[in-house]
C-alpha cells in the first residue's frame, strides 16, 4: 500500500478518535461517540495490517498469530462488556487500563530484544523504550491491584499503611531509575531491572490507596496507560499510537481532576495520603442516630401528589437496585399530572463519573431533565418535594456544616432546603464515606424504608390508586 493511503486511514482514524473523545462529554452524544472511536480503533488496526501486505514478516505464522489475538481479544472483550453490571465498571475500566499498559510492555519488550527486526534503533527509540517500559509496568500492575482491591481480592497490608511505605516506594524509584540509565548508556543492559522494579513500584504505589479513592487512582493509570502507548508509538514509529496515547494520556489527567474537585480531595492525597475512606473513617463522624422519621410508601405517594415541583436525586443504592426504568414509570405518571421534575446529578454519586447520567438514559429519561449540581442547588429552596433514592453521601449537609468530618468540603446537593425529603434506602447503612448522614435527623427529612425498585414500584401503584397522571 503506498504511503499516501497509510497515511491518509490513520489521519482518518485520528480525526474519527478526536471526535469520538469530543462526543464523550455530552451525554446525548455519548453512546455514538464510543461507537465512532471503537470505528476509528479498528480502522488504525486495519491500516496497519494493510501497510504489511505483502513484506516477508506477515507470512502465514504471524497472521496466526494475529487472529488468534483478535479472536480471544475480541471474545473476552464482547464478553466483560455484556456481563459486567454498572456497577463494577470501576474494575472493568481498571482491567482495560491493565491489558493497555502490558500491551505497551510488550511492544516495548520487543522492540529492546529485537531492536533491528523492528527498526527501533537509536538514542529516541531507546529512550521511547525506557518509558514505555517504566510506565507500561506500572499501569499493569497497578491496575491489576486496583481491580483485585475493588473486588475485594486483595486488602492493604497494615505495614502498607506506616510511613516505611514511603522509603521502600523511593527505594523502588531510585533503582528503576539507575536500570533506565543504564539501559540508555549501554544500549539494552538493565531492561529486565527496569520491569520488576517499575512493577514492583505500581503495586507499592498503589495498594495503600483506600477504598474511596480507588476510582480516581483508575482514572490516573488510565492517563497512564495513554503515555505508555504514545511512547510505545515512538518505538515503532507509528504517529497515529503516538497521537491516539497523549489523547488518551490528556482526557485521563483532566477526569481525574474532576474527580478529585468532586469529592474534595487533592491528588497529592489520594496518591501519599493512605487508606482513607469507606473503612478508615467509618468511625469519624459517625455516631448514633436518635431522631429519625420514618414514613409508608402511602404517606409518600400524597404528598408527591399534591406537590408542583419534585426534584429527584439518585445515588448509587438505585444502580444497585436497578430501579431506573421503575422510577422512569413513577416520574412520567407525576408528570402527565402536571408535575414539574428534574433530576439532580452529583458529579460523583455511584462509582464513576458519569454513572447517573448512563444509568438515566438506560431509561430515557429526557437530557434536559438531568441538572447538573450547581445549576440545580439553588432550585432546592423551591421545591416541594425531593426524592433521594440510593443516595447518601453526596446529600450529607455535614459536607457544608462540619469542619471536623470527612465530607467537609466537599460539595454537595442542599437538598434539605426543601420543603419535604423522602430518603428511600433499605436501612441506616452509612454510604461510601461510612458516616453518618445529618439530613436523615432533621425535621423535614422522612425516610421510606425498603430496596428502590420495590418502593418505586409500589409508589407506582399508590399513584395510580389516586389516579395521578390519569387524563
Ligand atoms: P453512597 O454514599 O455510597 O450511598 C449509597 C446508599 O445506597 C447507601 O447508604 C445504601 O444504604 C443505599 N442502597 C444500597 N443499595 C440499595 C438498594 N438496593 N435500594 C435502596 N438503597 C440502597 O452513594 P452516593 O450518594 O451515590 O455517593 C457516592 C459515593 O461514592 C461518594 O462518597 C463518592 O465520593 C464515592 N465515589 C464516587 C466516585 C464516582 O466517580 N462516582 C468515585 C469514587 C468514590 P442502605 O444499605 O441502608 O440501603
Amino acid at each position: 500500500m503506498s504511503d499516501f493511503f497509510k497515511y491518509a486511514i490513520d489521519l482518518v482514524a485520528v480525526l474519527l478518535l478526536a471526535f469520538g473523545i469530543k462526543g464523550l462529554s455530552k451525554v446525548r452524544s455519548a453512546r455514538g461517540a464510543n461507537q465512532l472511536a471503537a470505528v476509528a480503533m479498528g480502522l488504525a488496526v486495519i491500516g496497519l495490517l494493510l501497510s504489511y501486505l505483502g513484506q516477508p514478516s506477515l507470512n502465514a505464522q504471524a497472521w496466526t498469530w494475529i487472529l488468534a489475538g483478535t479472536a480471544v481479544g475480541g471474545v473476552f472483550g464482547a464478553i466483560t462488556a455484556q456481563r459486567v453490571p454498572m456497577t463494577s465498571m470501576p474494575e472493568v475500566v481498571a482491567l482495560f487500563n491493565g491489558c493497555g499498559g502490558m500491551s505497551s510492555l510488550l511492544v516495548a519488550l520487543a522492540a529492546a530484544l529485537y531492536p533491528a527486526a523492528l527498526d527501533a534503533t537509536g538514542i529516541v527509540a531507546l529512550v521511547s523504550i525506557v518509558i514505555s517500559v517504566f510506565v507500561g509496568s506500572i499501569t499493569f500492575t497497578g491496575s491489576i491491584v486496583a481491580m483485585a482491591k475493588l473486588q475485594g481480592w486483595l486488602s492493604t497490608p497494615s505495614w502498607m499503611q506506616s510511613k516505611a511505605r514511603h522509603l521502600v516506594n523511593i527505594a523502588l524509584a531510585v533503582v528503576a531509575l539507575i536500570a533506565a540509565v543504564e539501559m540508555i548508556r549501554n544500549g539494552g543492559s538493565g531492561l529486565w531491572l527496569l520491569v520488576v522494579a517499575s512493577a514492583l513500584l505500581g503495586v507499592g504505589v498503589t495498594l495503600p490507596i483506600g477504598g474511596a479513592d480507588m476510582p480516581v487512582v483508575i482514572s490516573l493509570l488510565n492517563s497512564y496507560s495513554g503515555v505508555a502507548a504514545a511512547a510505545a508509538g515512538f518505538v515503532v514509529g507509528s504517529q497515529l499510537l503516538i497521537v491516539a496515547g497523549a489523547m488518551v494520556g490528556a482526557a485521563g489527567l483532566i477526569l481525574t481532576q474532576v474527580m478529585c474537585k468532586g469529592m474534595n480531595r487533592s491528588l497529592v492525597s489520594v496518591l501519599f495520603g493512605g487508606a482513607l475512606g469507606a473503612s478508615s473513617t467509618a468511625s469519624s463522624g459517625g455516631g448514633e442516630y436518635t431522631n429519625i422519621t420514618s414514613c409508608s410508601v402511602e404517606e409518600c405517594a400524597l404528598t408527591l401528589e399534591a406537590a408542583e415541583r419534585v426534584i429527584i436525586v439518585p445515588g448509587y443504592g438505585l444502580a444497585v437496585a436497578q430501579a431506573q426504568h421503575t422510577l422512569r414509570e413513577v416520574t412520567r405518571s407525576l408528570e402527565a399530572a402536571g408535575i414539574e421534575v428534574a433530576y439532580a446529578i452529583h458529579p460523583v454519586a455511584g462509582r464513576m463519573p458519569g454513572h447517573m447520567n448512563v444509568l438515566l438514559a438506560e431509561a430515557d429519561v429526557p437530557y434536559e431533565q438531568l441538572k447538573e449540581m450547581d445549576v440545580i442547588n439553588p432550585d432546592f429552596p423551591a421545591t416541594d418535594v425531593v426524592l433521594v433514592l440510593g443516595a447518601n453521601d453526596v446529600v450529607n449537609p455535614q459536607a457544608k456544616t462540619d469542619p471536623n468530618s470527612p465530607l467537609y468540603g466537599m460539595p454537595v446537593l442542599d437538598v434539605q432546603q426543601a420543603r419535604t425529603v423522602f430518603v428511600v434506602k433499605r436501612g441506616m447503612s452509612a454510604g461510601y464515606s461510612g458516616i453518618k448522614n445529618d439530613l436523615f435527623e432533621l425535621g423535614n427529612t422522612s425516610m421510606v424504608f425498603g430496596d428502590a425498585k420495590k418502593v418505586l414500584g409500589d409508589l407506582l401503584g399508590e399513584l395510580k390508586e389516586l389516579g395521578v397522571g390519569k387524563k
